[in-house]
């Protein structure tokens, strides 16, 4: 999976490890808290690795899926995760933003699901993250990110029916407002935020990383080319 080592990625890893997956992560930049992940997996009985790979580099994302392949000796399941949240007035967002925002949230997922696909047996899962915001857009600026955003119902409705008859399923779970360094509950906008949810609160990681481990489980076998809002009714 990309972006693993924290926020809904973080949870996301640890709880398919306690669901029973080896799991693979990548991340940027932050060594130390990807570490942490991997020693709270192992401590699981699972075995973890972290690799450095910045999705934004399709060189490093081959190499990690390499690597996954070679260490764990197979890929089941894909989580892209990782994503860049750029806002901001439109005459703010240039080509150096538009790029960085369409290589990490639209090039990355497609071609790891690429990748992935060539390893995966059946019964493989391709689960992508994808944002509350590709629903419905509440604020100015939004419009690069949940541009990027609405890129993966497309890959995820086509790569269902590519990859269906390989029975490998795959799914776009859409985050509401979720508690993390980069929407923390307690940030200067979270109460206006919160106040858009039917449930008037910010999600935990672990809310979103249940739903993950649904569609990855044998008992999501059958919902395939489905976007699921885990938004706390944010786009109700
Ligand atoms: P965080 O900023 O808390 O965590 C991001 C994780 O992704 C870190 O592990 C980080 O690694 C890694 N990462 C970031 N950029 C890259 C990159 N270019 N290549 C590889 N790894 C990268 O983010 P969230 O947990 O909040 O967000 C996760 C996903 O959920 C994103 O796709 C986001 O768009 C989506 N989302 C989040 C919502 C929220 O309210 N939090 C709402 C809706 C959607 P490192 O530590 O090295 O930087």
């Amino acid at each position: 999976m990309t972006g693993g080592s924290r926020g809904i990625g973080a949870a996301v890893a640890l709880r398919l490890a306690e669901e029973g997956a080896d799991v693979a992560l990548t991340y940027r930049e932050g060594e130390a808290p990807a570490r942490k992940v991997v020693e709270r997996i192992e401590g699981l009985g699972r075995r973890a690795l972290a690799v450095r790979a910045d999705s934004a580099e399709p060189v490093a994302l081959d190499a990690a899926v390499a690597r996954t392949v070679e260490v764990l000796g197979r890929l089941d399941i894909l989580v892209n995760n990782a994503g860049v949240f750029l806002v901001g007035p439109l005459e703010q967002l240039g080509p150096v933003e538009i790029d960085a925002t369409l290589a990490v949230n639209v090039r990355a997922p497609f071609q790891l699901a690429q990748a992935a696909a060539r390893h995966m047996t059946d019964g493989g899962r391709i689960i992508s993250i994808g944002s509350n915001i590709a629903e419905r857009a509440p604020f100015p600026g939004l419009a690069l990110y949940s541009m990027s955003k609405t890129a993966l119902v497309g890959l995820t409705k086509g790569l269902a029916r590519e990859l269906g008859p390989r029975g490998i399923t795959v799914n776009l779970v859409h985050p509401g407002p979720t508690d993390t360094d980069a929407n923390p509950a307690d940030g200067p906008n979270a109460e206006a935020i919160a106040g858009l949810t039917a449930l008037g609160r910010y999600a935990d990681p672990a809310e979103i990383a249940a739903t993950v481990a649904h569609l990855a489980s044998p008992d999501g076998r059958y919902v395939t080319g489905a976007v699921v809002s885990v938004d706390g009714g944010f786009s109700a």
